[in-house]
């Protein structure tokens, strides 16, 4: 199974992402927490995305292509995938396209979960995110001891686009480059609406109801 996880910052991509994997044996693949990982690193491809994604616009296309390519090609999602933060713009999905028609497959399922601007706000103002494993926790979803994670002991830092000048840049690239992919996967009829409000359990529900 083939999913894309579709949703504005703060939807509860990653944690459903996270959720899912676990539940179906299928991977994430999040272009973010790949970005994530390369600038703590120090690779080239971190120290080119970093200052944008600290600034909360989006990174070329070519880079996110490239890496979700790669990780297709390692064969890790051979069983399927669950994207998480990819496509997020018109060419990015028509690159995917190409991408799993040339392996014989195809995208099953477009998960889109919807909040109303204000719950994200409040998400993304309370949000903590392991450096490591990259679990966020919120006042709904707390780690077990405040300040550590869960999964790896790890101290939970804010992510420097969760400010709120970079949420709000954030928002803007959705609703202006990823909120058009909703229409782009319409016509094919694997689009399910989801209500992402509530808590991660009764998301987590929902989610696996729509992908019947
Ligand atoms: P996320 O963890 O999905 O919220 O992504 C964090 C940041 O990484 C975004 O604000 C972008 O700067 C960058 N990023 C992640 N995925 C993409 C993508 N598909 N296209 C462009 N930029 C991306």
């Amino acid at each position: 199974m083939n999913v894309i996880l579709l949703g504005p910052p703060g939807a509860g991509k990653g944690t459903q992402a996270k959720r899912l994997t676990a539940r179906f044996g299928i991977p994430q693949l999040s272009t973010g927490d790949i970005l994530r990982k390369a600038a703590a690193d120090g690779t080239p491809l971190g120290k080119k995305a970093k200052a944008l994604m600290d600034a909360g616009k989006l990174v070329p296309d070519e880079i996110v292509n490239g890496i979700i390519d790669e990780a297709l090609a390692s064969g890790q999602a051979a069983k399927g995938f669950l994207l998480d933060g990819f496509p997020r713009t018109v060419p990015q999905a028509t690159a995917l396209d190409e991408m799993v028609q040339r392996r014989g497959t195809r995208i099953d399922r477009v998960v889109v979960l919807e909040v109303p601007t204000e719950v994200l706000v409040e998400r993304l103002s309370g949000r903590a995110t392991c450096p490591r494993c990259q679990t966020s926790y919120g006042k709904d979803s707390p780690p077990k001891r405040p300040g550590i994670c869960d999964n790896d002991g790890e101290k939970l830092v804010v992510r420097p686009d969760d400010m709120p000048d970079r949420v709000r840049q954030r928002m803007l690239e959705y609703e202006s480059k990823t909120a058009l992919l909703t229409g782009y996967y319409k016509a094919r009829g694997v689009v399910r609406p989801v209500n992402g409000v509530g808590t991660v359990d009764e998301v987590e529900k929902r989610i696996v109801q729509a992908l019947q």
